[in-house]
């Protein structure tokens, strides 16, 4: 995953102060084959790459992450641009009915959604009715019937006595049945072929003539890949749509299509399916979307967390020591990074959060957040030369700082050992590497 690629990248960009250019094309590098192995179009990736190399390059460097997270913020605020910003809201019709068009390929999920949308939209209050426009594959009609009725809202199809024999019929006299029985919305379920074909577009693009829709929204299977950008296209070309619905995202696709479509089309996805029942459905998330995209786990967050509580200077400070710039790294810097660990949540949480952390989980799951308050007693319990220079503490000195924090021995001994051997151990992490701020995890 990119998480664990990135994070090797991290090891090679740890300490450094800005973004070189050969760590913007490593990071840049990883970034693309994500994205490719997303199933994101290439050409999408070549101009999305660009586009966050440049804002790299004119990134200034901040103080609360480093540059690898630096460029994973940049990127993911490009994705979530790009995937519409903001969640795009329904445009209804100054006049009610409001009209939805839905128009894609065959098994895109039209008539699954179909439904779908006319529950949420009873959901928030509306009265919505649903059209019956497909009158190509022989069950069509019948299938939006049932799902029409699983949810409770009127299905206007074409029966022998009510004279509508095509697709363009059925969907004006279905607005028009609407307006008469004081429905508010009405959602047209078209018509799809396995493959774009003219004919179909051209009857996609008489329905849209006969009920000029406020939305047509373009039904696209997450699934299909590569292959969703041609028929995005086709379908702007052909029929033009105002917003996309991303379906079948329950599968294991990891969402590919969502960007390409977006970046090609420029037009937003407003909807995703997820799921068969009438409920598995919600408006699209762009944020949500782009961290699946990017598989990056809870890695957006904990740069969102790092941000807003890490403190720069003293960051700056302890990466000075660490790298023999500024002093040892001493006890109270040992106990200040503790702490400002548990400013930003639960040091477990955090630590789960890490890509690569998952070996520590058992550890993690059984440490408890107090030991950070007896840490903080010990420590406390010392004298500043002791703090500055913990090798002066000798068994006398153990004994009175025991019997100041209220704590055994052996605890002011486990922490002086584990100090040491965090020290070490990130002395070789700013060195090689590795993530800053997550001394001495005790276990
Ligand atoms: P249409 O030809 O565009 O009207 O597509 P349908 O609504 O008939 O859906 C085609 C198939 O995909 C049906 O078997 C649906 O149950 C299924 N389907 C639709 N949406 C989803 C979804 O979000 N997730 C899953 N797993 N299946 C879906
Ligand atoms: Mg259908």
């Amino acid at each position: 995953t990119l998480s664990d690629r990135l994070a090797a990248t991290f090891k090679n960009l740890r300490g450094k102060g800005r973004l070189s250019e050969a760590d913007i094309d490593a990071t840049a590098r990883e970034i693309r084959i994500a994205l490719l192995e997303a199933d994101v179009a290439l050409p999408v990736v070549k101009k999305f790459v660009a586009a966050v190399k440049e804002r790299a390059r004119g990134e200034e460097v901040s103080g609360a992450l480093n540059p690898a997270q630096q460029i994973v913020k940049i990127v993911n605020d490009e994705l979530v641009t790009i995937l519409g910003g903001e969640t795009r809201r329904l445009r209804y019709a100054k006049t009610a009915p409001t009209v939805l068009m839905l128009a894609g390929l065959q098994g895109a999920g039209k008539t699954t959604l179909a439904a779908k949308l006319a529950l949420w939209l009873k959901d928030q209050g509306s009265s919505p009715m649903l059209v019956a426009a497909d009158l190509q594959r022989p069950n069509a009609v019948n299938q939006l019937q049932i799902n029409g009725e699983r949810v409770g809202v009127k299905v206007f199809a074409p029966e022998p006595g009510n004279g509508v024999g095509d697709p363009v019929a059925v969907a004006r006299a279905g607005v028009a049945e609407a307006r008469r029985t004081l429905h508010d919305v009405v959602i047209v379920d078209t018509a799809g072929r396995l493959g774009v074909d003219a004919e179909m577009m051209q009857q996609a693009a008489d329905i849209r003539d006969a009920v000029s829709p406020d939305e047509i929204l373009f039904v696209v299977d997450a699934m299909v890949g590569q292959d969703a950008v041609n028929t995005a296209q086709a379908f702007l070309d052909g029929v033009g749509y105002d917003g996309v619905v991303l379906t079948k995202l329950d599968g294991d696709a990891r969402g590919g299509a969502a960007l390409s479509i977006a970046s090609i089309t420029g037009k937003p996805v407003m909807f995703a399916s997820n799921g068969e029942k009438p409920t598995d459905f919600d408006v699209f998330h762009p944020d949500r979307m782009a961290g699946r995209i990017l598989d990056m786990g809870d890695m957006l967050t904990l740069i969102e967390q790092a941000e807003k509580s890490f403190d720069a200077d003293q960051a700056a400070k302890a990466a000075a020591k660490l790298t023999g710039q500024g002093g040892d790294f001493t006890l109270d810097d040992f106990l200040q990074q503790m702490q400002q660990l548990r400013k930003m949540g639960s040091l477990s949480k955090i630590m789960g959060m890490l890509p690569g952390m998952g070996q520590f989980r058992e550890q993690l799951e059984n440490f408890d957040e107090r030991e950070i308050d007896r840490i903080q007693a010990i420590i406390q319990s010392m004298t500043p030369s002791e703090r500055d220079n913990p090798k002066i503490i000798d068994g006398s000195r153990r004994a009175r700082i025991s019997r100041g924090s209220g704590t055994q021995v052996s605890e002011v001994n486990g922490l002086v050992d584990r100090f040491f051997e965090a020290r070490k151990m990130m002395m070789s992490m700013a060195k090689g590497g590795g993530i800053p701020g997550m001394p001495g995890m005790p276990g």
